[in-house]
């Protein structure tokens, strides 16, 4: 007789694809539940596990990336196993995880970006925000990125935190990143940065930013850069006003900015220019490399339901720049033999339950978590809800889950060194995550990190020949 799933004698067992903040808060919750017996295998493309919290966060929201340790509690009981460097839908696939595991977990997040849709997008020097993140950030497929910084200017398109966040490192001094675990390559490139002037640019008002106070706030405090705000493009409508009552948040955003727009300049080498009610029309270029941005201004226009959109008027102006970053979201790929909703770019679900879009029907055993779930929105906590909900539905579905064909933990492992993949164990990460806090620790750094996948697989591999 077969044992009943979830039991002691016949553990739940879930694969979870992808080593982001989603994936932890979910393996979390199911291993710190009592009334399921459950284990935990989670497979990442890269060897790193993390996520955004070390290829996304900024390297000098230092604070934020505490948050790791968290994942790390989670890491370290014996029901989970990680499998880095395992590529979903190549190195594994749906067939075999399904062979594998009672119920398989998506939590891959947005891996791509939103385009802007207008002329000179594509060419040389305009890139979007998340590429530029994932470089500062050491992330190994954005590596060997090359950003010019030897013009005088650069705009930023869009007014969330990204934006923010790639702002704040061009504007910030080399002193201010010396001591944080931004790459050596992009901290070299940065201290030959002749940027002066960096445009933010928002399309609506200042009512309708989609950062949040504490971003804002912090770039009155740079250390070579002044704020620049025009007064003018402060103005707020009647819905804007309305709007700006209705959310603390959004009162204390325009407030830092209308105490911008008052503060004189203190000459700082650096200038942040935010302007608002401006969208690009046009990236322009010379000799491939873009040159300017053509803006049209904008006024508001509401909808039926009070929703302000911006339209544009007809008035245009130039900002001759040399360097582009569209900061205008993160956007879903899909998955090989995984439903993909293409307007939203996330995986169709209810609850996080995975729906067959044709059918509208709920696929057995098939689970979302995080920005693969939702979309791009929300801090870092926000998956913890996010994936409590998910987890929830997973341990109700018990019943009615098919069980896997072969459950056997050593399995996976077998079929992993079967097809010679070089997988990066927990243990082998913790050896990496050590090597990099102590040759941090030697510049005073929090961490200098591997940017590259041989390299680790190589330090790996020296490592435990070392050890054996
Ligand atoms: P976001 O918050 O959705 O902001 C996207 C911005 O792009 C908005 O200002 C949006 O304006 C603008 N935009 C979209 N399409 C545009 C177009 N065609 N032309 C001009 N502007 C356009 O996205 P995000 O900044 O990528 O951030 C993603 C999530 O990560 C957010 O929830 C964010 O808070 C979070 N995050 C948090 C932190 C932190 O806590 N420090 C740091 C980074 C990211 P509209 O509003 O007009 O659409």
């Amino acid at each position: 007789m077969t044992s009943q799933l979830g039991t002691v004698e016949r553990p739940l067992r879930v694969a979870i694809i992808g080593a982001g903040p989603a994936g932890f808060y979910a393996a979390g919750a199911l291993l710190q539940q009592k009334e399921v017996s459950a284990s935990v295998d989670m497979f990442d493309r890269l060897p790193t596990p993390h996520g955004l919290v070390r290829y996304g966060v900024a390297p000098d929201h230092q604070k934020i990336k505490s948050v790791a340790k968290l994942y790390d509690r989670t890491a370290a009981d014996p029901r989970f196993r990680f499998f880095g460097n395992v590529d979903f839908g190549k190195d594994i696939t749906h067939a075999d995880l399904h062979r594998h595991y009672d119920q398989i977990l998506y939590a891959v997040g947005a891996q791509s970006d939103r385009k802007l849709n207008i002329l000179g997008e594509e060419l040389m020097g305009s890139f979007s925000a998340t590429e530029f993140v994932a470089w500062y950030n050491g992330h190994p497929d954005f590596a060997d990125l090359e950003f010019d910084l030897s013009g005088e200017v650069a705009v930023v398109v869009g007014v969330g935190n990204v934006a923010m966040d790639v702002a704040r490192i061009l504007a910030r001094s080399i002193d201010e990143l010396s001591a944080t675990d931004i790459t050596d390559y992009a901290l070299e490139k940065l201290a030959q940065s002749q940027i002066k002037d960096i445009y933010v640019l928002s399309r609506r008002g200042p009512a309708q930013v989609k950062f949040t106070p504490p971003e804002i706030k912090e770039f009155g405090e740079l250390a070579i850069a002044d704020v620049v705000v025009n007064g003018d493009e402060l103005a707020l409508d009647p819905l804007s006003a309305a709007e700006a009552a209705a959310s603390t948040e959004t009162q204390r955003n325009v407030e830092h900015l209308r105490d911008y727009a008052a503060r004189a300049l203190t000459n700082k080498p650096r200038r942040v220019h935010f302007r608002f009610l401006v969208s690009p029309v046009e990236i322009l270029g010379e000799d491939g490399k873009v040159s300017a941005v053509r803006l049209e201004k904008n006024r508001l226009r509401a909808d039926a339901n009070g929703n302000l959109s911006a339209e544009g008027t007809g008035k245009f102006e130039t900002i001759p720049a040399g360097l582009v970053l569209r900061s205008v979201g993160y956007k879903g790929i899909p998955l090989e033999d995984v439903p993909y909703d293409q307007r939203n770019g996330t995986i169709p679900n209810e609850q996080g339950r995975v729906k067959d879009p044709e059918s509208g029907k709920v696929i057995a055993g098939e689970y979302v978590v995080g920005w693969a779930k939702r979309g791009p929105t929300g801090v870092i906590g926000t998956n913890k809800p996010d994936a409590g909900e998910t987890v929830a539905m997973m341990l109700a579905d018990l019943p009615t889950t098919p069980p896997a064909a072969n459950p056997n933990p050593a399995a996976i492992d077998a079929l992993l060194e079967e097809r010679q993949l070089n997988f990066v164990t927990i243990e082998g990460w913790r050896i990496l995550d050590q090597l990099e806090v102590e040759s941090g620790q030697a510049q005073g750094k929090p961490r200098v990190k591997f940017t590259r996948i041989q390299e680790m697989l190589e330090t790996l591999h020296a490592e435990i020949h070392l050890k054996a």
